[in-house]
């Protein structure tokens, strides 16, 4: 497990982002002015792609004009690695709706386009230009004609175009969505396998989209703007990459989260309060039972274990802590589940860990805990890894919610990602917050942007 070593993620900090755009304004029209964009910010780091979402006409296609250079904001500014944008962006490179491809030019003589603007030599263009056809899956083609391909191999064109130069920043707009269903999930898909396996000479994308689905099968980051005039509504983390290409229960609840939200006047409050879809279970996860108790409580029950020499009876433990067994048993469970104790014969014991945990301090006593959590829950190392794959350490808790449900009742669900979180939470492992449901890794509390 990559990571997840106990002090692990605590001292993280953002990377500068590749892109931002800084409080764009776009107003278009002379005699009547209308306010198309209004003070968007978004940004994008090294290794994300992120999906931008948003009703047709509020203005996407405009934001990525504006970000890559082509049309300059009302107020605010495009920032690259920091320094404010004057021009056409050199760092990135955009893929189109419609293919834009030039029909008396080869596959190959369109892929070299984007080198000769950059001024790179014949020999080595061609070159490029090989690598990003194969690269895309068009080996064969190099001197096919645009009208002799298909709609999705012309699209395989403009990614390979794109590509060719290198850019930092990859911008797509709804490159899929000219395609036919069938069509465009295939090349989804070997888009998304490129991307994940970083084959992609890009370190970044941020894709334009209407479709809730296509966000939740790709993204990272979901960031959704409203329109008339566009604003940044909502910015949610994606799933985890090995949940996204599935059609899972995870990806149907952030579909249904990212639906609400899009169909609501007040999307920030309402990220918590949604109920949860319907799917068939495939193959269910194992998780235990956590018992709903503090590991408050579970400390105790070690110190009172350890203060009675190691060894107490369950009955005479209860009696004397003045708790009934009903109380008591919960607590034993979780020690027992966190390896701290074992019940041998109605007996109650210290394990090795468990003797550690009783004489340790309290950062000694955090750790410990952290370790055996990380040990023992699987729902706990679930999260963590989850969060570990997220490029910005953030997962909608709903996700995991409808993971459970495959295995509890909806409302035991609930109960278990809560335990979870608390325990984790208690130890440092990770943070909640609870406004927007989403849970993260410390030093990850905030959103991106602004
Ligand atoms: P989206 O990509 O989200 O569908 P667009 O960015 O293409 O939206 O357009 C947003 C709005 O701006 C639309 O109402 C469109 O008519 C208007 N618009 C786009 N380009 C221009 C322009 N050059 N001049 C005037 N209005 C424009
Ligand atoms: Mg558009």
């Amino acid at each position: 497990m990559v990571g997840l070593r106990p002090d692990s993620g605590s001292t993280r900090t953002m990377p500068v982002p590749l892109l931002k755009a800084d409080q764009v304004t776009k107003i278009y029209g002379d005699g009547q002015p209308v306010l198309i964009l209004d003070r968007v910010s978004l940004e994008l780091s090294e290794g994300e792609f992120v999906a931008l979402l948003g009703p047709s006409g509020c203005g996407k296609s405009t934001l990525l004009r504006i970000l890559a250079g082509l049309v300059p904001p009302s107020r605010g500014q495009v920032l690259v690695r920091g320094e404010p944008l004057r021009g056409v962006n050199p760092a990135v490179a955009m893929v189109f709706q419609t293919f834009a491809l030039f029909p008396w030019l080869t596959v190959l003589g369109n892929v070299e386009l984007g080198l000769l603007a950059r001024g790179i030599p014949r020999w080595s263009r061609e070159q490029r230009a090989r690598e990003m056809v194969e690269l895309v899956g068009l080996k064969g083609f190099e001197t096919a004609y645009p009208r002799e391909l298909s709609g999705g191999m012309r699209q395989r064109v403009g990614f390979a175009r794109a590509l060719a130069v290198g850019p930092e920043v990859l911008l797509m707009d709804e490159p899929f969505s000219a395609l036919d269903v069938l069509t465009a999930e295939n090349l989804r898909r070997e888009f998304f396998e490129l991307w994940v396996g970083r084959r992609l000479p890009t370190r970044a994308v941020l894709m334009v989209t209407h479709n809730i689905d296509e966000a939740a099968a790709l993204a990272d980051r979901i960031v959704i703007l409203g329109a008339n005039p566009a604003r940044v509504r909502l910015e949610l983390p994606g799933l985890p990459p090995d949940l996204r290409q599935v059609r899972g229960p995870e990806r149907a609840a952030l579909v249904d989260v990212v639906y609400r939200v899009m169909t609501s006047p007040a999307a920030e409050t309402l990220v918590s309060a949604v109920g949860q879809p319907e799917v068939p279970a495939e193959a269910p996860p194992v998780y235990q039972m956590l018992p709903h108790v503090s590991l408050g409580q579970v400390a105790g029950l070690v110190e009172q274990v350890r203060a009675r020499g190691g060894r107490e009876d369950l009955y005479r433990l209860a009696e004397d802590l003045g708790l009934e067994a009903g109380d008591l048993l919960p607590v034993v469970e979780a020690a027992d589940l966190l390896d701290l104790v074992e019940v041998v014969e109605g007996d109650v014991l210290l394990t090795e860990a468990g003797r550690k945990l009783a004489v340790a301090d309290p950062e000694g006593r955090r750790s410990i805990l952290r370790r055996q959590l990380l040990d023992r829950v699987e729902l706990i190392r679930d999260l963590m890894e989850a969060l570990q794959a997220s490029p910005r350490h953030r997962i909608l808790a709903q996700v995991f919610r409808s993971r459970l449900e495959q295995v509890f009742s909806r409302a035991e669900a609930g109960r278990q990602l809560e335990t979870a979180i608390a325990w984790a939470r208690y130890v440092g492992l990770l943070g909640h917050d609870p406004r927007l449901d989403v849970v993260f890794l410390p030093g990850w509390g905030q959103a991106g942007g602004d």
